[in-house]
């Protein structure tokens, strides 16, 4: 846990989230600013930064994390599929310093990367 993290806070139920999924390893809550009809986050509940500082110790947590990504977006209707995006450290965009699997989908999902 880390003192000031707003995704440990959340984790912690410090900070109110729209919470979707919860057990003893993982919370998911929506992005409380949604790139798309649907957008959430799976989160760990423990603080780890970000991928750069996941290890092997962290092998089955991550696991569990990408096996619930398609069960809850089930859940929340993408049925068709979904985006998952994992951004990390400064050099990836990285804004919360709380490692999180964004979940987006419906409406119009362009190519991620656009080639000219
Ligand atoms: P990233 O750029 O991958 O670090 O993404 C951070 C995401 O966290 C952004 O999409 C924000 O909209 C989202 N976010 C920031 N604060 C909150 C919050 N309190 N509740 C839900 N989502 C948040
Ligand atoms: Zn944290």
């Amino acid at each position: 846990m880390s003192e000031n993290c707003i995704f440990c806070k959340i984790a912690r139920g410090e900070i109110p989230s729209r919470k979707l999924y919860e057990d003893d390893e993982v919370i998911a809550f929506h992005d409380i600013n949604p790139v798309a009809p649907v957008h959430f986050m799976l989160v760990p509940k423990q603080h780890l930064v970000s991928l750069l500082e996941a290890d092997a110790s962290h092998a089955s947590l991550l696991g569990r994390m990408l096996v619930l990504a398609p069960q809850l977006a089930r859940e929340q209707g993408l049925e068709s599929g979904f985006r998952t995006v994992i951004n990390s450290g400064k050099g990836g965009g990285q804004e919360v310093f709380h490692l999180h699997i964004h979940v987006i989908g419906g409406g119009n999902i362009p190519p991620m990367v656009r080639r000219s």
